[in-house]
């Protein structure tokens, strides 16, 4: 069955949950549906040997009407205009839904970061921000890192910035910068342990397979980069069982359970996770469908499609990448009794603890590192509760609507109310 882009699939669910948004004026959906600004450009960069390369660069500003664009920065050989675009509205919800006063933007450079050295990833990055000139800012939009960028990234984007704009401080206009760079303790694993904090909230409240803690739960996660890593580690903390884990090379399988930091410091040496020892090789496909409680996809989009839906073994999937869950996936895991915790939900961790940085930017403070988790925990236990919460009120007034049974539905529909709501607020302009 062939999987729609993830663009088309996000266009289908905007579609799909305005029918549950409380008064929706019609005409906003296309408004929704598409970007406020996208902006490509292309810029030579002078390569280590000599020769000149030209590079594609994005920065799509989604919807900026609750706040500041805000998103990330990805780096991949395969990026487009269109991906990027949906990711960006994927911002705008996620940062309604968990109340930080942003809108939603995302970027990136069409490059392979594996074959580049760290002078022509520098070259490279300053060159797409002095590309991108005002179009980003501490107060309009703000990029932080993603797939592929890191602190290091975010270091040179603010130093170059700050180059452009002297005399004043620019610390707010990129997040996730290194600690001594005013970042902010917490930021590098927010999203792994915001993938976490909603896990334990969730069972907290409807358990799973009769749990209600992660103690004794056996879990797959696939993606072992920073939020997959960060995630198995304070999934380990709370005593869950890590059974099987991949990296974008294959997969392991113990049903004894992984240790993370064996698995990190195995990954190091030998630049992958297949072959360490106590585990047996599995494929990337096979982890999906592993014999196992929860289900996390931390790597790439359209991981669980209706092809192997039908397969997969887990009570929970909770979305720690972006659009890993097909809109038809969504419906086949629906049937068969397996809940989604979406990733505008699930995911949120990342952004919400950039809004932090930005607050502590704008105040020149650093917060403790156990007064911003404190923070982040409140946060996406709220939200959790929040779409909880909604989605009963919508199963209510919708019995028998596979659709309206969805938590995404609920998370997508309450972040589209505040949306739209925040416009007509505001005012149509002029
Ligand atoms: N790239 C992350 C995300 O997709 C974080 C974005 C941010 O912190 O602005 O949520």
């Amino acid at each position: 069955m062939t999987t729609p882009s993830p663009h088309k699939q996000g266009l289908l669910r905007v579609l799909d949950a305005s029918r549950y948004v409380t008064d929706f004026k019609k005409g906003l959906l296309a408004h929704l549906a598409n970007p406020r600004r996208a902006i490509t450009v292309c810029f030579p960069v002078e390569m280590d040997d000599g020769s000149v390369r030209s590079f594609f660069g994005y920065r799509v500003l989604h919807n900026n009407v609750l706040g500041p664009g805000k998103g990330g920065i990805r780096y991949h050989p395969d990026l487009t205009l269109e991906e990027v675009s949906s990711l960006a509205a994927l911002m705008t919800w996620k940062c309604a839904l968990i109340g930080v006063p942003f809108g939603g933007a995302k970027g990136g450079v069409v490059c392979d970061t594996k074959q580049l050295s760290e002078g022509e990833l520098r070259r490279i990055t300053r060159r797409f921000i002095a590309e991108l000139g005002d179009n980003i800012g501490p107060h309009t939009d703000i990029p932080a890192p993603d797939m592929y960028t890191n602190a290091q990234t975010m270091a040179w984007i603010y130093d170059t910035y700050d180059a452009m704009h002297p005399g004043r401080n620019n610390r707010p206009v990129v997040t996730g910068k290194p600690v001594d760079q005013g970042g902010s303790l917490g930021r590098q694993d927010a999203t792994g342990r915001g993938v976490v904090f909603a896990t334990e909230h969730y069972l907290g409240i409807r358990g799973v397979n009769g749990h209600r803690s992660l103690q004794g739960l056996r879990v797959a996660i696939q993606g072992f980069g920073n939020v997959g890593s960060a995630a198995a580690k304070a999934l380990v903390e709370r005593g869950a069982v890590i059974v099987a884990l991949g990296d974008s090379q294959g997969a392991i399988h113990a049903p004894e359970g992984i240790d993370p930091a064996q698995a990190m410091a195995f990954k190091q040496r030998n630049g992958r996770l297949c072959g360490m020892p106590g585990t047996t090789n599995i494929s990337n496909a096979e982890l999906i469908t592993a014999d196992c409680d929860i289900l996390i996809p931390a790597a790439t989009a359209s991981q669980v499609h209706a092809d192997n839906a039908p397969d997969v073994r887990a009570r929970l999937v909770v979305e720690a990448a972006n659009d890993p869950v097909t809109p038809q996936a969504d419906l086949i895991l629906h049937q068969h009794g397996i809940t989604v915790l979406p990733d505008i939900l699930a995911n949120a961790g990342g952004v919400c603890v950039s809004y932090f940085e930005w607050v502590q930017n704008i105040q020149n403070e650093q917060w403790t590192e156990d007064e911003v988790l404190h923070k982040l925990r409140e946060r996406m236990s709220r939200a959790v509760g929040q779409v909880l919460r909604h989605s009963e009120a919508l199963q209510n007034d919708h019995p028998d609507d596979a659709h309206a049974a969805l938590l995404r539905t609920a998370a997508l529909a309450l972040a589209m109310e505040r949306v739209s709501c925040a416009v007509l607020e505001r005012g149509i302009w002029p």
